[in-house]
C-alpha cells in the first residue's frame, strides 16, 4: 500500500496478506489439477482443500473439519444457511418461522425478504441505542413454528457484539437452529463455536487478509440444508462446482495465521483504535456523537457522527486528502435516510447521514493514526466553519 495514503476501511475489505498472496501464486503455477481428478495431478489440489479445511475447523475450534463447506464468500454462506434450512419446508407447503435483527448485513435481510416472499414467516428484532440485543428479545419472538433464528456476531457498521452464547441456550432449550453471521467477528474475537453453541457459522476470506471470492459456512454434524447449487456433487453435495482451490488455499492460510497471532494483534489494534477514538474527540471539543455499545464491540471499529456535517461532504475531502473511511450513510434505497443501522439504532436522519465508520487492521501503523487525527480534525474545522448549522447551533 502507497505511503501517502491511508486505509481505514478494514471492515470494506482487508489487503491480501503478503504470505497469503505467496501461497496464492504458488498453487496457481504448480496446481492446475482438478482436485475431483484421480491421478496425479488432481491429488495434490484435493490435498490442498482438504489441509485448507483443517486450518478453518482449527480457528473455529471445530470438531471436525468435515463441518467446513467452502463457499464463494460470506454472501453465499449467508443465502446456504437460510435457503438451506427454509426452502425444503417451504415445499413441503409448511409456513416456517425465522428470526433475525433489523441490523443484519443485506446478505441475510435480502435473503429473508425473498424466503417471505416464498411463504416464510419473518420476525426483525429491534436494537437498542446502543446497538445492542438481548437474550429475551429472542426468547420471547420464538413460537411453535420458529425453525432458525440468524443473529450476527458483530455489526459490520458498529462493530457491536451480539450474546451469542446466551441466546444459544435459548435455541438449544426450544430446539431451533441458530445461525450467525460472523464474517465481521472472525479475527477480531475469539471464537469457539461449540462454546458459543450456534449450529451454523457464515464467514468470509476477504475480512480476514485473504482474497476476495471465498468464503465458508461451518455446519454442525448432522444439520442437512438444501444445496444453492445443485451438479457435481463437490463439498460432500453441498456445494456444487469444482474448488476455488487458489481461493480455498488461501483462505486456510489466512485463518492459520490469525490461529498464530489473533491476540496479540487484537490488542495492538485495540490500543490504537481507543487512542483515536479519545483523541479526536478531545481534537474536536467532545462533540463527536460515538455509536454502539463502549464494551460490547469488536476492537478496530470505530463509528461516529459529526454534527452539523453531510457525512458525504466529509468522505469527498478525506478521500481529497488521500483517506479512506466509509460512510455510515450508504444508502442503497436511494433515500438518503442515512445508514439502516444507526436509523434502527434510533438516530434521527441528520445524525445518521453525518456517520462515518473507520476501521483499523494489521497493517495500522501509530504514526498513521497520528496523520489521520491531524487530518481528520482539518477538515471537519475547515467543514465546520462554512456549516451554517454549526454557527447558529
Ligand atoms: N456479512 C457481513 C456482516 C459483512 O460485513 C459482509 C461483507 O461486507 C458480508 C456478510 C458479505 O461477505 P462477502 O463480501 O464475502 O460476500
Amino acid at each position: 500500500m502507497s505511503a501517502a495514503k491511508l486505509y481505514f476501511d478494514y471492515n470494506a475489505t482487508t489487503p491480501v496478506d503478503p504470505a497469503v498472496l505467496k501461497l496464492m501464486a504458488e498453487v496457481a503455477r504448480d496446481n492446475f489439477g482438478n482436485p475431483s481428478s484421480g491421478h496425479c495431478f488432481g491429488r495434490p489440489g484435493a490435498k490442498l482443500v482438504e489441509q485448507a479445511r483443517i486450518q478453518v475447523a482449527h480457528l473455529l475450534r471445530a470438531e471436525s473439519a468435515a463441518e467446513i463447506c467452502f463457499t464463494s464468500g460470506g454472501t453465499e454462506s449467508d443465502n446456504l444457511a437460510l435457503k438451506g434450512v427454509v426452502m425444503p419446508l417451504l415445499l413441503r407447503g409448511l409456513k416456517p418461522h425465522v428470526i433475525i435483527s433489523e441490523v443484519e448485513h443485506p446478505a441475510i435481510l435480502e435473503s429473508c425478504r425473498f424466503l417471505e416472499q416464498a411463504g416464510a414467516e419473518i420476525t426483525r428484532l429491534k436494537v437498542a441505542g446502543d446497538g445492542t440485543l438481548s437474550a429475551v428479545q429472542v426468547a420471547n419472538a420464538i413460537k411453535d413454528e420458529t425453525v432458525l433464528v440468524s443473529l450476527m456476531l458483530a455489526n459490520n457498521e458498529t462493530g457491536v457484539i451480539f450474546p451469542l452464547r446466551e441466546i444459544s441456550t435459548i435455541t438449544r432449550s426450544r430446539g431451533v437452529l441458530l445461525h450467525t453471521d460472523a464474517v465481521q467477528a472472525l479475527g477480531k474475537v475469539e471464537i469457539d463455536v461449540n462454546e458459543l453453541g450456534v449450529d451454523m457459522l457464515s464467514l468470509s476470506g476477504h475480512k480476514i487478509y485473504g482474497p476476495k471470492g471465498v468464503g465458508a459456512l461451518w455446519l454442525r454434524s448432522g444439520i442437512a440444508l438444501e444445496p444453492l447449487f445443485h451438479g457435481g456433487g463437490q463439498e460432500s453435495g453441498l456445494r456444487s462446482g469444482t474448488e476455488n482451490m487458489i481461493g480455498i488455499a488461501a483462505l486456510g492460510h489466512a485463518c492459520e495465521i490469525l490461529s498464530d497471532r489473533m491476540k496479540e494483534e487484537g490488542c495492538r489494534i485495540e490500543k490504537l483504535r481507543n487512542e483515536l477514538e479519545f483523541n479526536l474527540n478531545a481534537a474536536l471539543d467532545q462533540e463527536l456523537i460515538f455509536h454502539g455499545h463502549r464494551d460490547f464491540r469488536v476492537p478496530n471499529t470505530i463509528s461516529l457522527s459529526v454534527p452539523y456535517i453531510d457525512g458525504e461532504s466529509l468522505l469527498a475531502h478525506l478521500d481529497l486528502d488521500d483517506i479512506a473511511v466509509s460512510a455510515g450513510s450508504a444508502c442503497s434505497s436511494g433515500e438518503h435516510q442515512g445508514s439502516p443501522v444507526l436509523r434502527a439504532m434510533g438516530l434521527n436522519s441528520d445524525l445518521a447521514q453525518g456517520s462515518v465508520r473507520i476501521s483499523l487492521g494489521r497493517w495500522t501503523e501509530p504514526d498513521e493514526v497520528s496523520v489521520f487525527l491531524e487530518k481528520f480534525t482539518t477538515i471537519v474545522r475547515r467543514l465546520w466553519k462554512i456549516s451554517p448549522l454549526y454557527q447558529n447551533r
